[in-house]
């Protein structure tokens, strides 16, 4: 071979790595990026990393959420084991949402009641400072973050020991109860495993009936929009 076919040679197997390489590049990006936009229902949201099985639980989710909750939502992106820890790290979050409306969920514990709680979050970040001070009126004498996790919840109009460690969890927490409630479990995701979150009864263990901050948050949140008038007609004689 001389020098002249030796950088031919040269060229063409430089050629075919860089091929190959563009390949896989491609091929990873492929898998990645395997986002769709699903229909929830009036408005199309991009959903990454989901199964088909949770593609149709997305949709059905929403079919309970007000339709200003629905548009405050942009994306889900359900994450995987690996893909779980680059974003949560040990903190043991299976769930977040960002100011931008984009919901990540820990696939492993996928569940209706974690889009219910995110997309409340979602739809938070998009109201004024009146919505946060008429939350707190209606919340009453309380110090978030001040409860012991075994404090007897429900109380204090919080329902759960969550609700009770900052006001936008209280308000997430309340809305997600309600859609479990209203679900009635049989909408849970009997073939989905991981439902440790479903709880739904948790209107049924108030103790102190007596209590006004259960009604007034259950007020303010129809007068928000974040459930419809049916919804608080189903959980107010709860209350009574
Ligand atoms: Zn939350």
């Amino acid at each position: 071979m001389n020098s002249r076919q030796e950088r031919r040679l040269l060229l063409a197997v430089g050629f075919v790595i860089l091929l190959g390489l563009a390949f896989l590049i491609w091929s990873i990006d492929a898998q990645r990026a395997s986002q769709v936009p699903v229909d929830v229902g009036g408005k199309s949201i991009l959903v990454y990393g989901a199964s088909e099985q949770q593609i149709v639980a997305i949709q059905s989710s929403f079919t309970f959420l007000q339709q200003p909750v629905k548009e405050s939502v942009t994306a889900i992106y359900v994450l995987d084991t690996s893909e779980s820890y680059r974003h949560f790290g040990d903190s043991g979050f299976v769930g977040d949402c960002h100011s931008s409306g984009e919901i990540c969920i820990v696939s492993h514990y996928f569940d209706y009641r974690i889009i219910w709680h995110e997309a409340s979050h979602a739809y938070t970040y998009t109201l004024s400072y009146a919505f946060k001070k008429e939350w707190l009126e209606a919340a009453g004498r309380i110090h978030y973050g001040a409860y012991a996790v075994d404090a007897g919840f429900p109380r204090d109009g919080i329902l759960t020991s969550y609700g009770s460690t900052d006001w936008r969890e209280d308000v997430a927490e309340w809305v997600a109860e309600i859609y479990s409630f209203i679900s009635h479990l049989e909408y849970y995701i009997s073939h989905l495993e991981h439902g440790s979150f479903c709880r739904g009864a948790v209107f049924n263990m108030i103790v102190d009936m007596s209590d006004p901050r259960y009604h007034q948050k259950l007020k303010f949140l129809l007068k928000w929009e974040f459930i419809s008038e049916e919804n608080y007609n189903h959980i107010k004689p709860l209350f009574e």
